[in-house]
């Protein structure tokens, strides 16, 4: 397998890519991106992937620079090429190179740098495995805007921070008593057998594997309901588990370093994630079953 990037139409090895110093995702932040997990060759839910990165550009009032669907084909036949079989890719737009200035270049002025990669990254193991993982909670100090995937990580890049040196896996942002998500993942509770998340928009990323647990769940008669969750509810959930793009589901025994929902990974969590690895199963064909990491 070889590190493919395509960078504005261009092919070749990840390594051999530049960029301009007065590019504005360098210099500001100017930009949006994805992350799309790859099984077995295929990409999995590229498609919302694409929509949700044309959706954050809208949101820095930014134009995809290539139609959706042209984009999503460009983006199989970069897997293809780098012969990638478990992995990602990374996406990601910024506005372009031009001489610095808080104020937007004239459209006609700035093409904007869109880039993609591949990179080799191993399946997540089997469902339920593992001790859980622990979560400390870090006080919120992102913008209001967290719908938008912005490649303006630093906020969360100090949040995760906190949480490995504490020895956790993630930071869950916490404000004014409510908790939200983590630094890298959507955060899931179960209380009295339904599993309760925070809503998307000014504070939470409309997670792909989310949207995708919420239909799971939905399918499996398993309630669902999006409200805040207060602190200091949880200590009484039943589960906790956070779900990304590249973890899929890991689920909860530390917040804080005291344990929380239940000494092994839940019936809930469990289902929902068995369920996910079932779409996981239809869109790529991998096989559903648990896969050894
Ligand atoms: N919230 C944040 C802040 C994230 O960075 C991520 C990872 N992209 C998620 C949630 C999970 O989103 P997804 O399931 O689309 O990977």
């Amino acid at each position: 397998m070889q590190e493919l990037i395509w960078i504005n139409g261009e092919v070749m090895p990840l390594a051999d890519a530049t960029v301009s110093v007065e590019d504005r995702g360098f210099q500001f932040a100017d930009g949006v991106y994805e992350v799309a997990r790859v099984y077995n060759g295929r990409c999995f839910a590229l498609r919302p992937h694409v929509d949700r990165l044309e959706r954050s550009a809208g949101g820095i009032k930014l134009a995809l620079n290539l139609p959706k669907g042209q984009l999503a084909g460009a983006i199989e036949s970069l897997v293809e090429r780098s012969g990638l079989s478990d992995g990602i890719v990374y996406v990601q737009l910024t506005r372009g190179v031009c001489a610095r200035n808080h104020v937007f270049p004239a459209p006609d002025s700035c093409r904007p740098t869109l880039l993609f990669y591949t990179r080799k990254l191993p399946r997540p193991g089997p469902v339920g495995s593992g001790d859980g993982i622990a979560l400390v909670t870090v006080n919120d100090v992102r913008w209001r805007l967290c719908w938008i995937k912005s490649i303006a990580l630093l906020a969360n890049v100090l949040a995760k921070n906190e949480a490995a040196a504490a020895g956790a896996e993630e930071a869950v942002f916490v404000d004014d008593g409510y908790v939200s998500e983590c630094s890298t993942s959507n955060l899931f509770f179960v209380f009295g057998g339904k599993l309760v998340t925070h809503p998307v928009g000014a504070k939470v990323l409309p997670g792909i594997t989310r949207e995708y647990l919420i239909e799971c769940a939905r399918d499996l008669r398993i309630a669902v309901e999006e409200r805040p969750v207060r602190e200091d509810e949880v200590t009484r959930a039943e589960e906790i588990f956070i779900s990304s793009t590249t973890r899929e589901v890991s689920w909860v025994s530390k917040w804080n370093g005291r344990p929380v929902g239940g000494t092994r990974c839940g019936a809930v969590t469990e289902k929902v994630h068995r369920a996910l690895r079932e779409r996981i199963a239809q869109e790529t064909g991998v096989n559903a079953a648990p896969v050894v990491a």
